[in-house]
């Protein structure tokens, strides 16, 4: 590796840090990406990049205040060059995850982290497959994963497909933590088809992912929103639905 590679607040990122927060801890507790992210370069091994012109800002940054306030501050972060080859080659990644999770968290929340760990990685491949159009010849190609990595690989690669936009009412709406307003849904249920091809999937934001499963939204052969009469039947008030 000739420098160590940007690790940058993406989507990606910020689900899965969320995805890790509500195995450790309790639901009431809100998880907040950009507070490891931030403080973190006090451990040493952990580099900022600040934006160009925020370099003064950001040595001067105690707290983050929020996500998107940091990513005016940071193009992201690198690891230690040493550690950085160490956390690409997946062999030693696995190693040392493993002793991360070990040191730092009790039994009974090991075992789910690294369960956790195991569905990352097959959904993110699912979802790159998905993407790439790879399993689009093998309609049951997803036999023999487990249901929850194809569930979190479909997602991913319908969202990115959508770039988190609701494929009926077109809002995009993320939180400052990064979680995004829209489900995938499967436009031909899974259970009949067990196809996951992104074709067959749409990005629904939750009304629209309601009204799509209650029959009163759905798209058309010529790829046009229909909605019900029922929509707009008093005592409804659709909004911009
Ligand atoms: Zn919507």
């Amino acid at each position: 590796m000739s420098s160590p590679e940007l690790i940058q607040l993406t989507p990606d990122l910020c689900d899965i840090f969320a995805r890790y927060w509500s195995l450790c801890m309790p639901p009431h507790r809100k998880g907040d990406i950009a507070l490891p992210f931030l403080h973190l370069q006090s451990e040493g091994f952990w580099h900022l990049i600040p934006q160009p012109g925020k370099e003064e800002i950001l040595c001067r940054t105690k707290e983050p205040g929020s996500l998107s306030n940091l990513k005016n501050l940071i193009l992201g972060a690198s690891l230690d060059k040493e550690l950085a080859v160490l956390a690409t080659d997946p062999s030693s990644r696995d190693d040392l995850r493993f002793a991360l999770i070990r040191t730092y968290f009790s039994p009974s929340i090991q075992t789910k982290l690294l369960e956790q760990s195991l569905i990352n990685n097959e959904a993110l491949k699912y979802s790159e497959d998905l993407l790439t159009l790879k399993r689009a010849a093998s309609p049951r190609g997803e036999e023999g994963l487990n249901q929850f990595s194809r569930d979190q690989g479909f997602r991913r690669a319908v969202v990115t497909a959508y770039d988190h936009r609701c494929a009926l009412c077109g809002i995009r709406m993320q939180t400052s933590q990064g979680h995004t307003a829209v489900d995938a849904a499967h436009i031909i249920p899974w259970s009949e088809t067990h196809n996951d091809d992104p074709r067959n999937g749409l990005a629904l934001c939750k009304l629209c992912h309601w009204a799509f499963d209650e029959g009163l939204m759905t798209v058309s052969g010529k790829y046009q929103v229909v909605t019900s009469p029922q929509i707009s039947t008093r005592p409804n008030f659709p909004a911009h639905l």
